[in-house]
């Protein structure tokens, strides 16, 4: 599993919510890192990705084509929401989040690298646990 990205043909997390952010992460601040001709301001304090606040909603850092194959242009200066947004069992964990959408494109869901490890409680999503 070690070499197994399933974001490469995915994408959908990127079309699915709005990317937003302290001001701060964005370029033209001391310090920011992502570019800021692909983000709009939100409020003196937050920015967002362009295009991740349209009512077709998709960030315009994303390349390609939803569920064949995509990138993000701006993957090593990405801002915070898509670092902290885990890939399924990324972390061991699951993101259950990931399935949901990815079934919106056609996608089936991940498969679970840890057999041993199954969903007991998948109708309450803050109530998902594992049995080991
Ligand atoms: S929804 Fe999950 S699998 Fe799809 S691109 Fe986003 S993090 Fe990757
Ligand atoms: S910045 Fe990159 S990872 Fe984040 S939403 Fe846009 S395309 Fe996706």
């Amino acid at each position: 599993m070690d070499s197994f990205n399933p974001c490469l043909d995915c994408g959908i997390c990127c079309t699915h919510f709005r990317i937003s952010f302290y001001w701060g992460e964005a370029d033209d601040a001391p310090g920011g890192f992502v570019p800021a001709a692909m983000t709009e301001k939100l409020n003196p304090f937050m920015r967002c990705m362009k295009g991740s606040n349209d009512a077709n909603r998709r960030c315009s850092a994303l390349e390609g084509t939803l569920g064949q194959q995509v990138s993000c242009s701006i993957y090593e200066n990405r801002p915070t929401p898509c670092r902290e947004f885990p890939v399924y069992f990324d972390d061991g964990t699951p993101n259950p989040k990931c399935d949901e959408l990815r079934a919106k494109i056609n996608l089936p869901p991940l498969p679970n690298p840890h057999p041993s490890r199954v969903i007991v409680a998948a109708a309450d999503p803050a109530a998902e646990v594992f049995t080991a």
